[in-house]
């Protein structure tokens, strides 16, 4: 009897999730990666000097069901917490007030955690833009005025970081029909980290299941023959595989088009400019958000302070110590609200952290996707298929599915156009 084994090609969250799905059911799984490490866009840089932070800050819902799943799966629930149980707090940067908004709109109940300015238009307009079925730009089912600014803007640029002027209204929408749920709009962060709250219980989990995880080894091109793949060459060895093994491609959009330059793919994507400050924090830690100021979110750690600018396309090719500076005059104010030490004339010890593809552009427009499985031993993932906002929750659905998709496949075939078209179909 032939093995069968699963290589599977990313070590992000696509890649992890995909190898999770391969060996719960028993099967056998191996991980190339090409950066040294395990994560992704979704990892925890650690320096020399011990300044040890994320890449950027990331948040997860309850509403995201795959994700909490695979947290169980990985016995890293609990390491997940909810920074602000009674709501969001917003400063407001030009003037300085603060003021607490649930995510839930069921908690808009109460007056004291209403957006601010949310008028009975408003609430039409929103319900419009939750339900609808047309896919345009946010901003013109909203409009302008106090909601957008202290409520659509924010939400819009952090769930898919596209600004509300292009972001697509239907992508938009996927989520928020997700937060109505009771319950599902309860706003969580890794207690210490991505890395250690996420990567490498995932690691350790898929290693406990005889998985193995090969780092530096980035896939340079794939061998190919017959609508098959035959071999993956890879940075210092080629691996030729067996006549039952499959392939997972979890890779962005760029990777996959180099690796097969027939499939169409998205090809824009947004930046996010990260700026993690080194100085004393909260042991509990807390997560702020900013209106009317380039800083758009703050995790208060106990040893730093991260600072997230999602869809900074204006300001990502600027000079970063002046977009530090800035940003750290903006967040003084609201860190002094909370006790801390803070001070305009004291800037602490600064990194800054440009993701210059953090996301593919969620614009109101049809993105290109390819069929799932376009070889029939190899299916993609990635947090960009599907009509799902990119993010983590996009990329575990993303990398299970390939799985599935793989399990399921009569792979001796090449898959017919039809089940193409269906699959995409399915992932949306
Ligand atoms: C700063 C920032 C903040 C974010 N905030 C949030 C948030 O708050 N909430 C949220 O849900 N999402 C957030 N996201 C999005 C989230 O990080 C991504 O959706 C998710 O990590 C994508 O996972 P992935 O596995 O699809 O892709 P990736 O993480 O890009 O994984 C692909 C992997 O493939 C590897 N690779 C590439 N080419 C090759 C090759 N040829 N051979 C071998 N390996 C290769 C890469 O090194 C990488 O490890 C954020 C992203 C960024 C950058």
């Amino acid at each position: 009897m032939t093995t069968r084994r699963t290589h599977i090609i990313g070590a992000g969250i696509a890649g992890l999730s995909a190898a999770l799905a391969v060996t719960a059911e028993g099967g056998e799984a191996i991980i190339y990666e090409a950066a040294p490490q395990p994560g992704g866009r979704c990892r925890t840089l650690r320096k020399e000097d011990g300044f040890t932070h994320d890449n950027g800050t990331h948040v997860l819902f309850t509403a995201n069901g795959y994700t909490l799943d695979l947290l169980k799966a990985i016995g890293a629930r609990d390491r997940w917490f909810e920074p602000e149980p009674k709501g969001l707090t917003l400063y407001d940067g030009p003037t300085g007030e603060t003021r607490r908004v649930g995510l839930s709109p069921w908690s808009w109940l109460l007056p004291s955690r209403r957006p601010r300015g949310l008028t009975l238009p408003d609430l039409g307009r929103i319900l419009r833009l939750v339900f609808t079925s047309r896919n345009c730009p946010v901003a013109s089912i909203i409009g302008k005025g106090p909601i957008m600014d202290n409520l659509i803007e924010p939400l819009t640029v952090a769930v898919l970081n596209t600004p509300t002027s292009q972001a697509s209204s239907q992508r938009l929408a996927c989520a928020l029909r997700q937060f109505i749920r009771p319950g599902a709009g309860r706003l969580l962060v890794a207690r210490n980290g991505l890395s250690q709250d996420l990567i490498e219980p995932a690691v350790a989990t898929l290693q406990a299941r005889g998985a193995a995880v090969l780092t530096g080894q980035r896939l340079r091109m794939l061998l190919t023959s017959q609508e098959r793949v035959i071999g993956l060459a890879l940075t210092d060895r080629t691996v030729m595989l067996g006549p039952d093994d499959r392939v997972i491609l979890a890779l962005p959009p760029y990777e996959v088009e180099r690796l097969l330059p027939a499939l169409p793919v998205p090809k824009t994507f947004e930046p996010i400019l990260n700026v993690h400050f080194r100085m004393a924090g909260l042991s509990t830690p807390r997560f702020l958000g900013f209106t009317g100021t380039l800083a758009q979110w703050a995790l208060i750690r106990p040893d730093h302070v991260s600072v997230t600018v999602s869809a900074a396309d204006h300001v990502v090719d600027q000079n970063a110590s002046n977009a530090a500076a800035r940003i750290w005059r903006e967040i003084v104010p609201a860190l002094r609200s909370l006790g801390l030490d803070a001070s305009v004339d004291r800037q602490p010890e600064t990194r800054v952290v440009k993701e210059k593809r953090a996301t593919i552009r969620q614009a109101a427009e049809t993105l290109p996707q390819p069929p799932l499985r376009p070889l029939a031993n190899l299916a993609l993932a990635g947090d960009w298929i599907g009509s799902l906002p990119a993010t983590i929750e996009s990329a575990v659905m993303a990398g299970e599915h390939a799985a599935s998709i793989l399990r399921h496949a009569r792979c001796a075939r090449p898959p017919l156009s039809r089940e193409r078209s269906l699959k995409t179909e399915d992932a949306a």
